[in-house]
């Protein structure tokens, strides 16, 4: 079921500083009445992180997300970004509303600041859900440069290039010369 067209789309993979979600971010914290913390916010695409999918510094009011969280499949890549970057935000906000308290990371401040954010009910932890973990990976992309590995159970129908690779050798652009090569795992 691949679809021919989609094959010829490209994906640049965004790292470091995210312009429009730190303005997103600055928006969400004014209309909470917490414009200090807004002037300060960053959100950032740090790909260190491995297996955590954002995280946030809250006393630094800086939040960061990782960039394999591009790599999801079509259906799922919005609603999961956008889910990590309230996630993490609701911790800033917990924050700046109890500077001088020491509160639970993921206690009621916190999931009120996730119900004024428009996510009630959030439960969920940080580490990335690439698929079920017990789910057989069936497809592996590797990068032709520095031999990178994403392990996918389903097949991409982008073409994605190697992220680490387009930031050191092509100003983070898309390079076709970084693009993953498929490998059907048996
Ligand atoms: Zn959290
Ligand atoms: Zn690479």
């Amino acid at each position: 079921m691949t679809d021919p067209g989609k094959n010829s789309q490209k994906v640049m993979i965004r790292i470091g500083f995210d312009e429009g979600l730190t303005a997103r971010a600055e928006r969400l914290l004014k209309a909470l009445d917490l414009s200090e913390v807004a002037a300060k916010v960053t959100v950032n695409w740090n790909k260190r992180l491995r297996t955590t999918a954002g995280r946030a510094y809250s006393n630094l009011a800086k939040i960061e997300l990782n960039p394999r969280l591009q790599l999801l499949p079509d259906e799922k890549r919005d609603h999961e970004i956008n889910q990590t970057f309230l996630h993490e935000l609701a911790h800033v906000v917990a924050h700046a509303r109890n500077p001088k308290r020491r509160i639970q990371p993921h206690g009621d401040e916190w999931k009120q600041a996730c119900a004024d954010l428009g996510i009630p009910g959030e439960e969920r932890c940080h580490s990335l859900n690439l698929g079920r973990t017990t789910r057989r990976k069936n497809f592996a992309y590797i990068c032709p440069a520095c031999e990178e590995v994403i392990y996918r159970v389903k097949r991409m129908n982008r073409s994605v290039a190697c992220y680490s690779c387009c930031k050191n050798h092509n100003d983070g652009k898309y390079d076709n010369k970084f693009k993953l090569i498929e490998k059907r795992l048996v």
